[in-house]
């Protein structure tokens, strides 16, 4: 494979600190062995996640030098919606602070109590706001995208068939929209073809139901549409992702993803009374619509990211960068999701750590050896962010047991990359000594980021 060379080069650097295990050792036991609770100053390589952790380009930080923070009418919010306009389409853009106030504010308007959402796989933040709104969540990903071996190059699709079965069997009175989300984050960032695009917006037209993606990663989806499906290798990565839009009547986006900034998002949607709702409850609850929630600056530095996205030298380092962390591990025998997704690599944390039963949270156990060695931060998608509770006292835990390795954009450098696969490697080799981990402390929604536990001796 190639060596995915960095298509930029470094004019300010940011120091990080190197701690020693003892350091990193007494910091994990005073977090509660929850690496959410630890001084980030602390951690080398921090790949809790790749939202809102992106490294901005000096074009984009010479906008922010242009911001215009008039209240209403900024200059750079007719940036911001023009930028959206052009990769989008939708008639109407509405700016939010993040992805979940964009969610908020599509299940506010247009769910009612009982209403189901179909999506492939509902993100966390996607799920508890539809729960927020006392709708229920459906996830209706294809089977593969359960299973951490096989290789399909689209394992995010949605199973068309079970999304013709569930009109079927509920009926569309209480089925408002249907959702998509690409890449699917929570089946380890893997795409979604534009033939499934298709076919999930046949159905939902049949049905007459909007389809809104949730497109938080969209140019890398696209990316991966360019190199695996037939009849796209000639297209710009632009035009695909125009396709893919036109196919659908609305999105969610967190800009903090591929819209290359620190913190943004928007809703944008065709239907014109849904979106005039929209905005009514974006002024109570978020701001005025040209900037809801954010600077002037920010909506510059958000619609200059989105020029950049598209970039395909870019992606091709992007997508590149993670697909050599995953062959490194790959060559030394490390259990990992295959094939690797477009913002991470997700360990098999079941796999990796045989001996550490479900109850015992392996998946934890292993990003707290991944901070503890090596200064790694990664974070836990398995029991403990998704295990329930059951009437008995007991738990029910999820399919799947993962670590996410997620790699901010245009942070880290190759090298960086090495030296993860590096240090996992090495803790791969004394597996045997990692030990599983009791909760103590719990929240009753979303309970992984408070969570505190101890190790069992
Ligand atoms: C990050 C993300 C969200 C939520 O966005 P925030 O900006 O974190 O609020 C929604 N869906 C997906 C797929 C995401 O990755």
């Amino acid at each position: 494979m190639q060596f995915p060379a960095e298509p930029f080069r470094i004019k300010v650097v940011e120091r990080i600190k190197k701690t020693t295990r003892e350091e990193r050792d007494r910091l994990i036991r005073e977090a509660g062995f929850n690496v959410f609770n630890l001084p980030a100053e602390s951690i080398y390589v921090d790949l809790l996640t790749d939202s809102g952790t992106s490294a901005m380009s000096d074009y984009q930080w010479a906008g922010i030098m242009l911001g215009d923070e008039s209240y209403a009418g900024s200059k750079n919010y007719y940036h911001f919606e023009a930028a959206v306009k052009r990769i989008f389409g939708f008639k109407n853009i509405i700016p939010t602070h993040q992805g979940r106030s964009a969610e908020n504010l599509l299940f506010s308007v247009a769910l009612k109590e009982g209403d189901i959402v179909p999506n492939n796989i509902h993100f966390d933040t996607t799920r508890a706001n539809v729960m927020h709104k006392h709708g229920v969540p459906v996830d209706l990903a294809i089977d593969e995208a359960m299973d951490p071996e096989i290789g399909h190059p689209f394992k995010g699709n949605m199973d068309p068939a079970k999304l013709e079965r569930l009109f079927q069997e509920v009926g569309a009175e209480r089925i408002p929209l249907v959702m998509l989300t690409v890449t699917n984050n929570s089946a380890g960032g893997q795409p979604v073809s534009m033939e499934n695009v298709r076919a999930v917006s046949a159905i939902a037209r049949k049905y007459q139901r909007p389809l809104f993606i949730d497109a938080c990663r969209f140019a890398e989806n696209c990316y991966f549409i360019k190199e695996r499906e037939a009849g796209y290798a000639r297209k710009s990565v632009f035009e695909i992702a125009c396709e893919l839009f036109s196919h659908a009547d609305g999105c969610t986006m967190s800009a903090k993803k591929d819209g290359l900034v620190n913190i943004g998002g928007f809703i944008a949607m065709n239907d014109d009374a849904w979106a005039e709702k929209a905005a009514n409850l974006l002024i109570v609850v978020e701001g005025f619509p040209t900037y809801g929630g954010l600077a002037g600056r920010d909506l510059e530095a958000i619609a200059r990211g989105l020029e950049e996205v598209l970039d395909e030298d870019y992606l091709a380092f992007r997508i590149g960068q993670i697909r050599y962390l995953g062959e490194m591990l790959h060559k030394a025998g490390v259990p990992f999701v295959r094939p690797v997704g477009g913002h991470a690599v997700f360990l098999n944390a079941k796999a990796f750590l045989p001996h550490i039963p479900r109850q015992q949270y392996p998946g934890q156990a292993l990003v707290v050896a991944l901070y503890r060695e090596a200064g790694i931060r990664a974070v836990e998608i398995g029991g403990l962010m998704f295990g329930e509770k059951d009437a008995a006292g007991g738990e029910k835990f999820p399919e799947l047991e993962l670590v996410r390795l997620a790699v901010p954009r245009r942070v880290y450098t190759s090298m960086h990359m090495s030296y993860v696969a590096d240090s996992i490697i090495d803790i791969h080799k004394k597996r045997d000594t990692i030990r599983g981990l009791r909760l103590i402390h719990e929240a009753p929604l979303l309970r992984h980021f408070t969570a505190r536990m101890e190790e069992i001796s």
